[in-house]
């Protein structure tokens, strides 16, 4: 059996009319497993929602839920309107009464969340993952609609993952022992529909993997099948040098390979989920990221070795970034100090994205978050500290060290007279950060891109 795991983000899923193309994508395959992201918008109002309801606006909150529930109404009528079938009573019925029984669930949830004043971490899980829960579930009825045999399976079955909830961390074991269920469902001739991004906690709540977290699923479920691709349609024809929304002249580039393509993930190139790459690697899968919107043109291709002839990959960028500068206090040994600033960001649960050190002071970029400030008073026990916010990391990935310097010296001139944050650069990962204030991140990026590509 040829499988193929094909995952559809939030655009993807935006209207009745994006749907009947992903439902016609899919008749190309023999045996294609679909995961599918929320409709667009719908996982970010849905976490507005669960923030109005613990600040206090409850109506505000559910009148977001009923907007989501017209949403997709309209999405169900305009596609069994434009796709007529004899069973499309029973089809808009059984849809109806999925979306109002998961906007009743989320309005309990609402209401509950206002009870107690606070969004707790397992409630917004729960709260945003119904995103999903829905889209899979229409989205499989209207393939009814246009005589495919397309099976909502409900994620919880599959995806079982810790309680770590907001960026859960899946249970490969007990993913392998249910990935069965989806090879019955093929061998039956029928598709299997699943929605991304959320899973299941040992006791049962539901828990999400993360931001793009579908893109996550889709690979889980093709390493734990074996599949033979895992293909990332999206609005874009592949991962590209830059974001093209910022960047003019980014174009899409034709071959990575899994090491680079994870460390652009990770370096803000929002097009996957950091994770998605390790379990298509581990059984050596290609994940193809391709366009809905333009099928015929070849995308990206994420392989294990890749010739790379180009003087760099990409250049990515990241927002809200702040810069943690220690220095040693003279009584405070060397080792032991590097020691002890990684082990209060360890303690904190802090994961760094660039670091230069010298014997006796470190800087280190990570994404700002509240947890800093406490961090910072801690460390102030063994070195003067200073925090900056707002800043933003360039990293300019995947270039050839044996260039390093003259392409240091290009990007430099590039960016002049900009005044760097941090420069750091490790040779084996083949990636030159820098950190700039945020309001300049953009242009620096593009100056940086053009001089480039
Ligand atoms: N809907 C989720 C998000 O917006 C997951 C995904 O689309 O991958 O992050
Ligand atoms: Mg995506």
């Amino acid at each position: 059996m040829d499988l193929h795991v094909l995952k559809f983000g939030g655009t993807s899923m935006n209207d009745h009319k994006t749907w009947k193309q992903v439902l016609e994508i899919i008749k190309n395959y023999e045996y294609p497993i679909v995961v599918v992201s929320a409709t667009a918008k719908t996982t970010r109002q849905l976490i507005e929602a669960g923030k109005l309801a613990a600040d206090n606006k409850l109506d505000e909150a559910l009148e977001l839920g009923d907007a989501i529930k017209l949403r997709h109404l309209e999405i169900i009528q305009n596609f069994l309107e434009e796709n007529p079938h004899p069973k499309k009573t029973l089809i808009k019925e059984s849809c109806e009464k999925k979306l109002d029984e998961k906007i009743g669930l989320l309005h309990k949830f609402l209401t509950y969340t206002h009870k107690v004043g606070e969004l707790t971490p397992a409630m917004k899980d729960a709260i945003a993952s119904i995103g999903e829960q829905i889209s899979s579930y229409l989205l499989a009825q209207c393939g009814l609609a246009t005589d495919q045999l397309t099976q909502f399976v409900d994620a919880k079955k599959i995806i079982k993952t810790d309680n770590n909830y907001g960026n859960a961390f899946p249970n490969f074991g007990l993913i392998n022992q249910r990935i069965g269920s989806l090879e019955t469902l093929l061998d039956g001739g029928f598709t299997p529909v699943i929605g991304g991004f959320y899973g299941e906690a040992p006791d049962g709540t539901t828990t999400t993997l993360g931001f793009e977290g579908s893109d996550y699923s889709a690979s889980l479920i093709g390493g734990a099948l074996h599949s033979k691709s895992i293909e990332i349609w999206t609005d874009v024809s592949g991962v590209f040098t830059s974001d093209p929304r910022f960047i003019k002249d980014a174009k899409p580039i034709p071959e990575l390979s899994y090491f680079d393509a994870t460390e652009m993930a990770y370096f803000g190139s929002k097009v996957l989920h950091p994770s998605t790459l390790k379990p298509a690697q581990e059984r050596n899968i290609p994940v193809l990221v391709k366009n809905m919107f333009a099928p015929e043109e070849s995308g990206t291709r994420i392989i294990r070795e890749s010739a790379q002839t180009q003087k760099a990959l990409a250049v990515s960028f990241k927002e809200d970034m702040a810069l943690l500068t220690v220095s040693a206090y003279e009584t405070v040994m060397g080792y032991n100090f590097l020691t002890r600033v990684f082990k209060a960001l360890e303690d904190h649960r802090l994961a760094v994205d660039a670091v230069n050190t010298t014997e006796a002071s470190v800087t280190i970029a990570l994404s700002d978050s509240e947890k800093l400030d406490e961090i910072a008073k801690s460390l102030i026990e063994i070195g003067n500290v200073d925090l900056e916010r707002e800043k933003g990391l360039i990293s300019i990935i995947g270039y050839r060290s044996s260039d390093a310097t003259e392409l240091s010296n290009d990007i430099f001139d590039a960016i002049q007279p900009v005044s760097l944050g941090m420069i750091s650069y490790t040779k084996q990962k083949r990636i030159l950060n820098l950190a700039v204030d945020q309001t300049i991140m953009v242009e620096t990026a593009q100056k940086i891109h053009s001089s480039l590509f």
